[in-house]
Parts: C-alpha cells; sequence; structure tokens
C-alpha cells in the first residue's frame, strides 16, 4: 500500500482509540502511531525491489520484540512516556502489516516468520511484477497493474477518503487532532 494509504489508516486507527479515552496524553501518542504506521517501509530505502522490500521490518515478531524490549527498558528506567509510547509504535507497525497483507500485489506478509518463512496474502500475489525498483511504483507498467484489483483500490481510496473526512470534521469541531 502508497505511505500516504498507511498514514490514513494510522489517523483512522489513533482517532478511534482517542475516542476511548485512553490515560495519557493525547497528541505525542497519535503522533508516534502515524509515525509507527509508515515504519515499516523504511525498509524500501535499502531494497533493490519492490517486491523485495519486505524485510524482518514487515514481520510482526520483529516489532512485538522492539515492544517487549521497550517494555522491559519502562520497567528499568521508569520513564512516563515510555509504555504508551511502546503502545503505540506496535500498533501503528501491527496495522501496517495488517493492511499490506490484505493489499498485498507483489509480496506477502511473512506472519509465522523466523518459524516459517511462508508468505500470506488475500488476493494472490505476483513477485515478477515487483522486480522494479521501489521509486518506480509511481510509473508504468506498475502502476496501471496496481489499479488493476478494484476491490484493494477502492479500499484504499476509502481509507484516504474517510482519514480525510474525519481530518475536517475535527477541524471544523475546533479539536487539537
Ligand atoms: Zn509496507
Amino acid at each position: 500500500m502508497f505511505l500516504p494509504s498507511h498514514i490514513a489508516s494510522g489517523y483512522i486507527l489513533g482517532h478511534g482509540l482517542i475516542g476511548k479515552e485512553l490515560p495519557w496524553t493525547k497528541v505525542p501518542f497519535f503522533m508516534i502511531l502515524l509515525a509507527a504506521s509508515i515504519l515499516p517501509d523504511a525498509d524500501g530505502l535499502w531494497s533493490p525491489t519492490v517486491a523485495g522490500h519486505h524485510s524482518v521490518l514487515h514481520t510482526p515478531i520483529f516489532w512485538l520484540a522492539v515492544f517487549a524490549a521497550m517494555l522491559v527498558w519502562d520497567k528499568l528506567s521508569n520513564i512516563s512516556w515510555m509504555k504508551p509510547a511502546a503502545l503505540a509504535i506496535f500498533l501503528g507497525a501491527l496495522l501496517h502489516l495488517i493492511t499490506d497483507w490484505f493489499t498485498a500485489r507483489t509480496v506477502g506478509i511473512q506472519w509465522l516468520y523466523p518459524f516459517s518463512g511462508a508468505n500470506f496474502d488475500v488476493y494472490p500475489v505476483q513477485p515478477g511484477k515487483g522486480q522494479i525498483p521501489v521509486w518506480d511504483m509511481i510509473r508504468d507498467p506498475y502502476f496501471s497493474f496496481y489499479l488493476e484489483n478494484k476491490v484493494l483500490l477502492w479500499f484504499e481510496l476509502g481509507l484516504n477518503g474517510i482519514a480525510i473526512a474525519l481530518f475536517w470534521m475535527n477541524r471544523l469541531g475546533g479539536k487539537q487532532i
């Protein structure tokens, strides 16, 4: 999924969680969640291809380990923001993996890594179409291929539409985020 759509899904989730009146400072939690919703795609910076960009950053075990490490750090240091930051990073990254799994076109998600290298996807993936540099995603022929699955296309457009609508509703309502 494209980065704006990941940010949109993070915004929708963050909004849903904030509405639950979670007991910590809202804005930093929300901002960390938003940043974490695109964090797994950092591997696109060093991966030679679209289909190859799913490194360990696209596995749940990595984010579980980060979560656990931050909780241990919290216990040892008692830094007040450590626990909410750990939760925000974990939720944002997990959301990224779930949406990448649902919208997978060239490479799935290795949910069971390192116990199994199996890639999971919802619609059959076509790894051959992803043998291009990451920056060529927004050009043809990849872009046309990306638009072929209309369910996924409308899902992604819908996420962006809902997030933009929520954002403007909040703005008009005078809310901070
Ligand atoms: Zn991704």
